[in-house]
């Protein structure tokens, strides 16, 4: 049976050009704009004064749109569209603080995308049969010990222990959120306003598949999968001058051909692989290196792929003399296949051109996947730079994004009957 667009195409051709793109644009431009230090970029990390002064705009946009809008226990910007039927919500969204020196399209596209849909559904008089929400999820960003800390809060997953450690100003995350007046305990005790049947987040890509392949359209298959490992070589520190080459056991020259084969596992896989710190002992320019240890860690989005090259590095390890430990390890999050397909259809029925990838980068839909289905949209990122105050990403596709949000929210907003 051929896949057949839930909404009719030919009305969603009308919705997509009744689409405000210049207004889109305008958007990034004004919210870019709020802590926006010259030569260091965005300044807008979770809970500083500029990251508040951003959502309180941002709150005043869901007003005009004739929203009822909110701020949640956790500085989340919630923002209500009724629908016209007895039916859980879909929620779209993204978040707008910043890492420090950030740019102005990391998570303020998939929100103001958010917007504009909304824009464009108010313009044509359309309602959507599912209420839906457009959430701007504070604290996205690694600034805090709870990241991404909203969305965590927004599903109920927030204790506050996780609170107790350092965020960007120094100060414990706790300590922060108090001195802006947020009350810890609410933020534990915060859940979604309504039940959610699926979360659908557009984002800059933040990396250069999509430009490589000529694609303005990522469909996120889901959020990688992290292990991270510590190898340990165990050589004999001494003298670099009086001990002959052939008697010597350098722990660095047994970690090398390691350190290679990482990167020769994940190549093989089709995953990514990385050796981010070294330490050697006694790390001195005359003596024989005689203990390293190595952070590695390999990211996927597949479990099983994942196992063989955990495999390979744990044979690799010992026949390198050095034995590999575990450590932190997070499971791939994968996207809702359904989702995913309707993103697809209703890019076809646009005319825009879809590429499947995973997202190596953590998201607010990873904590959404606890309560609901997700998909995510991708817009290229120009030369893969994000995180920096260069990051951009062109006019069109940031337009393209929106419409593509659009088209996905109505085809889902069809298809679900939960
Ligand atoms: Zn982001």
């Amino acid at each position: 049976m051929p896949d057949l667009n839930a909404y009719p195409p030919e009305k969603l051709h009308t919705l997509a050009a009744a689409f405000d793109g210049e207004q889109l644009l305008a958007d990034l431009d004004t919210l870019g704009a709020i802590g926006w230090k010259p030569g260091a970029g965005l300044q807008r990390m979770a809970y500083s004064d500029a990251d508040l002064e951003a959502r309180r705009w941002v709150l005043a946009q869901m007003q005009a749109l004739g929203m009822q809008a909110w701020f949640d226990p956790a500085g989340n910007v919630i923002a209500l569209l009724l629908g016209r039927e007895e039916l859980p919500a879909l929620a779209i969204g993204s978040h707008t603080d910043s890492v420090p020196g950030g740019g102005k399209f990391d998570g303020a596209l998939g929100v103001l995308a958010g917007l504009a849909c909304v824009r464009t559904l108010r313009s044509q008089g359309v309602q959507l049969r599912h209420p839906l929400l457009v959430i701007d999820f504070a604290a996205e960003e690694a600034t805090t010990s709870a990241s991404p800390t909203g969305s965590l809060s927004f599903i109920g997953g927030l204790t506050e222990a996780l609170l107790d450690g350092p965020a960007w100003d120094g100060r414990s995350t706790a300590a922060l959120l108090a001195s802006q007046g947020f009350d810890v305990a609410a933020m534990v005790a915060n859940r979604p306003p309504l039940s959610i049947a699926a979360f659908l987040e557009v984002h800059i890509e933040q990396g250069e598949r999509l430009a490589a392949a000529g694609v303005s359209i990522g469909v996120v298959e889901g959020i990688v999968g992290i292990r991270r490992y510590y190898a340990h070589f165990e050589g004999q520190a001494n003298h670099a001058g009086t001990t002959e080459m052939a008697r010597r056991r350098d722990a660095l020259v047994m970690a090398a051909p390691f350190i290679l084969a990482v990167r020769e596992a994940a190549v093989a896989h089709g995953i990514v692989g990385t050796v981010g710190r070294i330490e050697v002992h006694p790390n001195a320019p005359n003596v024989i290196p005689g203990r390293v240890m190595l952070d590695v860690e390999i990211r996927g989005l597949d479990e099983a792929v994942l196992d063989r090259a955990e495999e390979i590095l744990l044979a690799e390890a010992a026949r390198c003399g050095g034995t590999l430990h575990f450590g932190h390890r997070k499971e791939p999050v994968p996207a809702d296949p359904r989702l995913m397909a309707a993103i697809e259809r209703g890019c076809e029925a646009l005319g825009l051109r879809t590429l499947r990838m995973p997202s190596g980068a953590g998201h607010d839909a990873m904590n959404l996947a606890a309560i609901c289905p997700y998909a995510m949209i991708f817009a290229p990122s120009e030369q893969g730079i994000s995180h920096a105050p260069e990051e951009w990403t062109q006019p069109h596709d940031c337009i393209n994004a929106g419409r593509a949000l659009l088209a996905a929210l109505l085809e889902v907003d069809a298809l679900l009957d939960v």
